[in-house]
């Protein structure tokens, strides 16, 4: 079943991609967010030309095919781009099937257990013990992650003093029970995260996320190999060779691949098959409300090796005002803590159609 057109509807933070085939069936995905406009170039440049005649209920080589035509390209912005293509096709075939995306990938739709994840640094210690605790007696939550140091900080704090005080708050504020994570997001010299993580470890956190700038493998293997808390990474990396760098130096004791940086569901798949081999889980990042969570859902459902639970954004609109409005229905329905796949075909979404009119188009089609 050729794939005779590929389309994009856009705004520069995200972009969705609406495969079609000869016999008009469609299927929907994203690529990934941020600076979309650009990676909705790359789309229609290097990724359209290659799939386009190709049948879209048999793709997996084709993605590898692509990679081979684009082989002067290796990295992100194909990877990003890549992810329109994978994530469409899942969703068509899904249709095709009358399956949901978790179906096709060996697991079974129904409940998801999320963790609160908090994208904020600006916040202070006590307003986020305060949002956490809400979320927790509204929704249900068993877990939260909370961000320490700066962002690729050098060692930095947001501000002097933030870190030890936003651990010890918000983990006394949140007490027993609840499972406790946070992310550096590339902060830390080795030494500087191992004297943070003895802190962690002491107000009973258990994930420390990207400790140390996450190209560093060996500095992350260093803290690894110091603490007994889970060290975890990997959002950025989606070249194969960079997790068998990370398995191979035994970094992290969790992968975190994120789907639309990894340029979609087979490649992610195959990143949690190494991990597999290597005795490891996959936590997937997924850091905000388009459709990367509703994705990671169906892939992390049907993972054999899949970590405790599922990242979710609690950010609305002050952080993410490009991700209102995206779907008619509500896919990001929390209950008791959990989120809820449906038995609906393929992503089992609707995008609002007065976003997409409102959103820039382009078309590659077959000749
Ligand atoms: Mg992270």
């Amino acid at each position: 079943m050729k794939i005779t057109r590929l389309e994009t509807f856009g705004t520069p933070d995200l972009a969705f991609v609406r495969a079609t085939t000869e016999t008009g069936a469609q299927g929907w995905g994203q690529v990934s967010t941020y600076l979309a406009d650009i990676t909705t170039e790359v789309f229609h440049r290097q990724i359209a030309p290659h799939a386009l005649g190709t049948d879209a209920t048999d793709f997996a080589d084709t993605l590898d095919l692509i990679q081979e035509r684009e082989h002067k390209f290796p990295g992100s912005y194909l990877r990003r781009a890549m992810a329109g293509l994978d994530t469409a096709l899942w969703d068509l075939n899904g249709k095709l099937q009358g399956k949901p995306v978790v179906e096709l990938l060996g697991g079974t739709p129904g409940k998801l257990r999320a963790y609160a994840s908090s994208m904020k640094r600006d916040i202070t210690p006590a307003d986020e013990a305060a949002r956490f605790r809400r979320l927790r007696d509204e929704q249900g939550f068993t877990a939260f992650k909370w961000r320490v140091g700066r962002e690729c900080g050098r060692d930095q704090d947001e501000w002097p003093g933030r870190t030890p005080e936003v651990v010890q708050t918000v983990s006394r504020a949140l007490g027993d029970g609840i499972d406790k994570l946070v992310d550096a997001n590339s902060c830390y010299s080795a030494p500087r995260a191992i004297e943070l993580g003895h802190l962690l470890q002491d107000n009973g956190i258990g994930h420390f996320e990207e400790p140390c700038p996450y190209w560093d493998y060996d500095a992350t293997a260093r803290v690894r190999a110091a603490l007994a808390l889970d060290v975890t990474g990997g959002e950025q990396d989606c070249e194969y060779s960079s997790w068998q760098l990370m398995l191979d130096r035994r970094s992290v004791d969790i992968l975190q691949p994120d789907v639309m940086y990894m340029g979609g569901i087979h490649r992610t798949l195959h990143v949690a098959r190494m991990a597999a081999a290597a005795g490891l889980p996959v936590t997937p990042h997924a850091a905000n409300l388009g459709l990367v969570t509703i994705c990671t859902m169906h892939l992390l459902k049907a993972l054999p090796n899949a970590g405790k639970y599922l990242e979710f954004s609690i950010e609305g609109a002050d952080y993410y005002p490009w991700q209102q409005g995206l779907f008619r229905n509500d896919p990001y329905r929390i209950e008791d803590g959990h989120a809820i796949i449906t038995a609906e075909p393929g992503w089992g979404v609707e995008i609002d159609p007065d976003w997409l009119a409102r959103a820039a188009y382009r078309v590659s089609e077959l000749a």
